[in-house]
C-alpha cells in the first residue's frame, strides 16, 4: 500500500511540495477550491489593466499532468480531523461532503486580507487576494474615471478623481504607482470633460515610511519615485473610518480628516486561513494575532510529525521559545513546500532525525512603475532601472508555464513602448448592475439627455 500524502492548497507552498513529490512510492492528492494556481505577485497588474487573469494563472491539472502519482481534487477543505487523519471536503458542484484519508498532510491554505476587526470596510475598500478581487478593483477604478467624466458637480467630480490606497507595503506601493501612471499617461487624451491628470492618488501608511520592511534608504528611494509620479504620501497616518464616499484618517498631528474619495483600495494587513485556527485548537499549538499557527522547527504541528503547516499560515518556532522572523512572501512558502515534501519522504524511508527548516533569503524586490523599483538582493541594495530589470527577470522566471511567460513578456514590451494597457475594461455582473441602476435613477445628465431627445422627437 502506498503512503498517502494530501496537500491542501495549490498556491506557492502547496505546488512546490507537489512538484517535489513526483515519486512512485507515494500517492499524492492536491486539493484546492480553485482549479488553478494564481501568481499573486502580478495580481496588481490585472487590477490595473496591464495583464489579463489567464496570463498569471495556470490550471493545476495542466501543471501536474506529468506526475502520474498525483491527482488534483477541486474541493473546499472544511476541516481536518487530526486524530483520525482525515481531511473533510465540501464538493462545490454537488454540495456533497466527503472525507479524504492521509498518512502525511501538508497544509498550505495561505492567507486573506484583514480589516483589523472593521469588516464592514471591505465593501467600500476591497482588498486584493483573488482574481475576482483584482477585477473588482479594476472595475471600480475605471468606473471612477467614467463617472467623473459624466459628473457636473465639481465637488462630486473631485470625489471620483480621488484614489486612496491604504497600506504602503509592496502591494500598496505598486498599486499607487500604477494608478498614478494610468492617470498621467495611459488615459491622457481619452476624455473630453475631465483631464485624468487631475486625479489624485493618496497612499496612507501607519508607519513613518513606505515599504517598512525594507531598509530606510530604499524606502526613501521608493518614496521619491512615487512623488515624481504625483502620489501624495500620508505617512504615520491611520485610517479611522471608511464609507462609500470617503475615508477618514488621523494624521500624526491634529484632528482626524475626512477625504472625499469614491475609490479606496485596502492593501494593509493579512489574516491566515481559518484552517490555521482549527489546527491550533485541535493540537494545542499557539496562534498569533494574524491567525498564524506556530509550528515546530521542522514545520510540523506539536505532537503531529505527520502534519506540516507551511507558507502564509504559519510562524516557525526557533526551538528556543521564540519564532523566526521570516516574511509572509512567496520564497519562504516555496522553500517550506520543498522541505515538507523531502522530509515526509525521508520519514517514510525511516529517517528519524531530520534537519530543521532553514530559510535561504534570496532578497526582496518591489516595483513602483516604469523603470522604477527597489531591490535588496543578499545585502546589495539598489534602485531605479537595474532594480526594475531584476524585478522583470525574476517575475518572468517564476511565472508558471512557458506560454504565460511569453504572453506576459510580449504584453510588457508593447506597454513599455506605447504606455498602453489593453485590459482597462469594465466587465462583470456588477458592471451590468451599475448600468441598470443608473437607468432606473434620473441624474441631472440623464434629465438633460432625456429632454434633448424629447425635443428631437
Ligand atoms: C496582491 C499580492 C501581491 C503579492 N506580491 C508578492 C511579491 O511581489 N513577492 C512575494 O514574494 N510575495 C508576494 N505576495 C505574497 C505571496 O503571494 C504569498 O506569500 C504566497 O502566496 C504564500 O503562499 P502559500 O502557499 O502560503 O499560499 P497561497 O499561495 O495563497 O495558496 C493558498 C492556496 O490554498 C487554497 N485554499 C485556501 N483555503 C482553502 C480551502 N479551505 N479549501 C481549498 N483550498 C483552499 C487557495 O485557493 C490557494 O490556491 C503577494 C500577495 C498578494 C496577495
Amino acid at each position: 500500500v502506498h503512503h498517502r500524502i494530501v496537500i491542501i492548497g495549490g498556491g506557492f507552498g502547496g505546488l512546490a511540495a507537489a512538484k517535489e513529490l513526483r515519486d512512485p512510492a507515494v500517492q499524492v492528492t492536491l486539493v484546492d477550491r480553485r482549479n488553478f494556481h494564481l501568481f499573486q505577485p502580478l495580481l496588481y497588474q490585472v487590477a490595473t489593466g496591464s495583464l489579463s487573469p489567464g496570463e498569471i494563472a495556470s490550471p493545476l491539472r495542466g501543471v501536474l499532468k506529468h506526475h502520474p502519482n498525483t491527482s488534483v481534487m477541486m474541493a473546499e477543505v472544511l476541516g481536518v480531523d487530526v486524530d483520525r487523519r482525515r481531511v473533510i471536503l465540501g464538493h462545490q458542484a454537488t454540495a456533497a461532503r466527503s472525507e479524504l484519508p492521509y498518512d502525511s498532510l501538508i497544509v498550505a491554505a495561505g492567507a486573506r486580507h484583514s480589516f483589523f476587526g472593521n469588516d464592514r470596510w471591505e465593501s467600500f475598500a476591497p482588498g486584493m487576494k483573488t482574481v475576482e478581487d483584482a477585477l473588482q478593483i479594476r472595475r471600480r477604478m475605471v468606473m471612477a474615471f467614467e463617472a467623473a467624466e459624466l459628473e457636473t458637480d465639481p465637488g462630486r467630480r473631485r470625489e471620483w478623481l480621488n484614489f486612496v490606497v491604504v497600506g504602503a507595503g509592496p502591494t500598496g506601493v505598486e498599486l499607487a504607482g500604477q494608478i498614478a501612471e494610468i492617470a498621467r499617461y495611459t488615459l491622457r487624451k481619452n476624455f473630453r470633460r475631465i483631464d485624468p491628470r487631475d486625479a489624485s492618488v493618496m497612499l496612507v501608511e501607519a508607519a513613518d515610511r513606505v515599504l517598512p520592511p525594507y531598509s530606510p534608504d530604499l524606502s526613501a528611494s521608493a518614496q521619491r519615485s512615487l512623488e515624481r509620479l504625483g502620489v501624495t504620501m500620508m505617512l504615520a497616518t491611520t485610517v479611522v473610518d471608511i464609507d462609500a464616499e470617503s475615508v477618514t484618517v488621523r494624521p500624526p498631528e491634529g484632528p482626524a480628516v475626512r477625504i472625499g474619495a469614491r475609490t479606496k483600495i485596502w492593501a494593509a494587513g493579512v489574516q491566515a486561513s481559518p484552517l490555521a485556527r482549527a489546527l491550533a485548537s485541535a493540537t494545542g499549538a499557539e496562534l498569533d494575532r494574524a491567525g498564524r499557527v506556530t509550528v515546530e522547527p521542522d514545520l510540523t504541528l506539536p505532537g503531529h510529525p505527520e502534519v506540516f503547516v507551511i507558507g502564509d499560515m504559519n510562524r516557525v518556532s526557533d526551538g528556543r521559545g521564540g519564532v523566526q522572523p521570516w516574511p509572509g512572501v512567496a520564497q519562504p512558502a516555496i522553500q517550506e513546500g520543498r522541505y515538507a515534501a523531502v522530509t515526509a519522504l525521508a520519514r517514510i524511508d525511516g529517517e528519524r532525525s531530520t534537519k530543521p527548516f532553514r530559510y535561504d533569503d534570496k532578497g526582496s524586490l518591489a516595483t513602483i512603475g516604469r523603470l522604477s523599483a527597489v531591490a535588496d538582493v543578499r545585502g546589495a541594495r539598489f534602485a531605479g532601472a537595474p532594480a526594475w530589470l531584476a524585478w522583470l527577470f525574476v517575475h518572468i522566471l517564476f511565472l508558471i508555464g512557458l506560454e504565460n511567460r511569453l504572453a506576459v513578456l510580449s504584453r510588457w514590451a508593447i506597454s513599455f513602448v506605447s504606455h498602453g494597457r489593453g485590459q482597462l475594461l469594465i466587465t462583470g455582473e456588477q458592471a451590468a448592475e451599475h448600468a441598470g441602476r443608473a437607468a432606473a435613477t434620473s441624474t441631472p445628465l440623464d434629465a438633460e439627455l432625456t429632454s434633448t431627445m424629447a425635443r428631437r422627437t
